[in-house]
């Protein structure tokens, strides 16, 4: 296997960054996670769109050009010999001796890597529907940041896997949830309604999150953008989650508790298979 690591191509085993690297000390840095299908970068521009909105927000400088970006990311794929699968791209504001104010002069550390991912696996799990359980959101506000200062969602992830689950929602102090520990959150409503909570600062704008809303709308699908609580997804016909490497996955059970019959709803498997038509016109 081989990464990016500042400039060059190395094998991955010998991969390495300072100890300095701000990413390491700070969780200063900002990532994406693209996904890989049939050889091609699904959705390259908006996760690029976003990543840069990110380390705008941050005020981390850009490490080059999107076109160089995009290049670098196509060549770790070659060169792991990827066909399915993701890229994951991280940007830290640099190496600097540690002090928790900006430095001067420093140019980011970009690093990628890439990696294989079986689609039968992912379509056998999205067959059977997998299980959520619920968390309190103990996360700060700016979520919206797609920042590697992951620890709430790492221990939420860690709480599901102890429970024999999939995932686990975050659920904020009025009781709605706002998104998975690494995907968003949907409901599907008794009048066939999509639901999901609107993008501002509590949830991160997922980009399979926006590619759904827009195979709904040429589905003739409602989308309702707004927060709906556990209660109200326990009772729901369907649910799911989405994310890059998760595309849509059918939730069976909350906290224990059945989602409609039991089993991944036609809606949530529709667009699923939907989806793929969806992002062929946007892959690059
Ligand atoms: N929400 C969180 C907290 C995430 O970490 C992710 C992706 O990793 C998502 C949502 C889904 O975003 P995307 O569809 O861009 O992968």
């Amino acid at each position: 296997r081989i990464a990016f690591v500042n400039g060059r191509y190395v094998p991955h085993a010998a991969a390495q960054v300072h100890v300095e690297d701000r990413g390491y000390q700070f969780a200063d840095g900002v990532y994406e996670v693209c996904e890989v299908r049939d050889g091609a970068l699904i959705d390259v521009t908006r996760h690029l769109d976003r990543l840069e909105r990110s380390l705008d927000e941050l005020r981390i400088d850009h490490p080059g050009e999107r076109s160089a970006l995009t290049l670098i990311m196509r060549e770790v794929v070659r060169r792991n010999r990827i066909r399915n699968g993701m890229v994951y791209l991280q940007v830290t504001r640099g190496v600097a001796p540690r002090d928790h104010g900006f430095p001067a002069d420093v140019r980011p550390s970009v690093v990628m890597t890439a990696r294989a991912a079986s689609r039968a696996k992912a379509d056998a799990q999205a067959a059977a529907g997998i299980a959520v359980i619920t968390v309190p959101d103990n996360r700060w506000d700016r979520v919206d940041i797609k920042s590697t200062s992951l620890l709430p969602n790492v221990l939420a992830k860690q709480a599901a896997r102890e429970a024999g689950a999939y995932e686990a929602w975050f659920v904020d102090g009025d009781g709605f949830v706002t998104e998975g520990s690494s995907t968003n959150a949907w409901i599907v409503t008794r009048e066939g309604t999509l639901v999901t909570r609107a993008a501002e600062h509590g949830i991160l704008r997922g980009i399979t999150r926006g590619v759904v809303s827009d195979v709904a709308a040429t589905r003739q699908i409602r989308v309702v953008e707004r927060p709906f609580s556990v209660e109200e997804a326990k009772t729901a016909r369907e649910a799911f989650i989405t994310a890059a490497t998760t595309i849509v996955m059918p939730v069976v059970s909350i906290d224990g508790h059945a989602v409609g019959d039991g089993k991944p709803g036609p809606v949530a498997l529709g667009l699923r298979a939907a989806f793929h038509d969806g992002v062929e016109r946007l892959s690059a």
